[in-house]
């Protein structure tokens, strides 16, 4: 049995959560769930965006299970992965739709605890100032992670994104962390791109990408980018993964342009439950899953708007908890 601490938040993160739960429950597997609060209504309610006691609730769970969080994301989910230690986020860009979106299927590989979200901002005579850590241990680290993932899952090659040419020192650190890191993986290929070169690469190109490293930010919007890639942030899981904790995520926010009609497409939030299911070791549930999702894809019929269907967010996942 795993304790799993739940985090629906806000907008349609409460929908996509309750589905993906409605989909875990229909497993071999056991679980138990602790709800807990965070986000914008938390903070209506009680004054924080971030209780301690959630905090506490996930540090002492096997996994968590997040949703999103709307304005106060930063507080939320930025503070949750720093007290969680999560140092890598994990976001594959994968199509499910080969006919559609072609065979992308890249992994992007986030530096998940420094960069400019470290949120050291101040206000100037002049207007505002914003620092940006890069520091050699986090760069070693999720470098030589990047390499061991490509090696353990059989990718051949690594990109690392940075933008070395403007910021010299800081991202000039990150690509030189990089470049030792590949020394130590002579069998697989190891190149660089800036990242503006990059978002027009993943149109152009986006066969040519097997593991992307990159640092906090950029890796925030070439995984939005990637997104749109393979049918938009409706398929898009995540995981934050630390020495100690795992937090799952789907990448998209709370989107409240359609949040509270029951439209959300559930399949990234459910997606993310897979990489908890692997996570914990039930990788055999978590491939019953991706393949039930699939189908449930191509067929087409009891499907989200956002994939040209008229289901519900919670239809959706029914159907796909029926197949299991
Ligand atoms: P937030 O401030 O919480 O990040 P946002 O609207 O800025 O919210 P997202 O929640 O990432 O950002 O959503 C961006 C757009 O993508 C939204 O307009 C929404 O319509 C669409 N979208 C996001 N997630 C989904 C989903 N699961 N299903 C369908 N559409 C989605």
């Amino acid at each position: 049995m795993y304790n799993i601490a739940v985090i629906p938040g806000d907008g349609i993160g409460e929908e996509v959560v309750k589905a993906t739960t409605t989909v875990l429950d229909k497993l071999d597997v056991e679980f138990n769930y602790t709800h807990a609060i965070a986000g914008d209504k938390c903070k209506e309610e009680t004054g924080v965006p971030l209780p301690d006691e959630t905090i506490q609730i996930a540090k002492e769970s096997d996994a968590v299970l997040f949703g999103a969080a709307g304005e106060t994301a930063a507080d939320v989910i930025v503070r949750l992965r720093h007290e969680l230690s999560t140092f890598v986020n994990l976001r594959p860009v994968k199509s499910l739709q080969p006919e559609k979106y072609g065979n992308i299927d890249f992994m992007i590989v986030r530096e998940n605890t420094e960069d400019l979200y470290i949120g050291d901002e101040e206000e100037t005579p002049e207007g505002a100032i914003a620092r940006k850590k890069i520091t050699k241990a986090a760069s070693d680290k999720i470098c030589e992670y990047a390499f061991k993932y490509a090696k353990d899952t059989g990718r051949k090659k690594v990109t690392a994104v940075h933008k070395a040419n403007v910021l010299k020192i800081s991202d000039g650190l990150f690509k030189k962390c990089f470049y030792e890191t590949a020394e130590k993986y002579p069998e697989i290929e190891s190149n660089d791109f800036y990242v503006d070169a990059t978002a027009m690469y993943l149109i152009t190109n986006p066969l040519d990408f097997e593991v992307i490293v990159t640092s906090n930010l950029y890796g925030d919007i070439l995984s939005d980018e990637g997104a749109g890639l393979v049918g938009g942030l409706g398929m898009i899981p995540s995981a934050n993964i630390g020495d100690e904790n795992g937090l799952f995520e789907p990448v998209h926010g709370s989107a409240p342009d359609i949040a509270g009609q029951g439209i959300a497409n559930p399949v990234a939030t459910i997606l993310s439950a897979c990489m908890m299911l692997d996570y914990l070791g039930e990788s055999e549930s978590a491939r019953r899953i991706e393949d039930i999702i699939v189908e449930v894809i191509q067929e087409g019929k009891i499907v989200t708007p956002d994939l040209g269907g008229t289901a519900s967010t919670q239809e959706m996942a029914e159907y796909i908890a029926s197949k299991i």
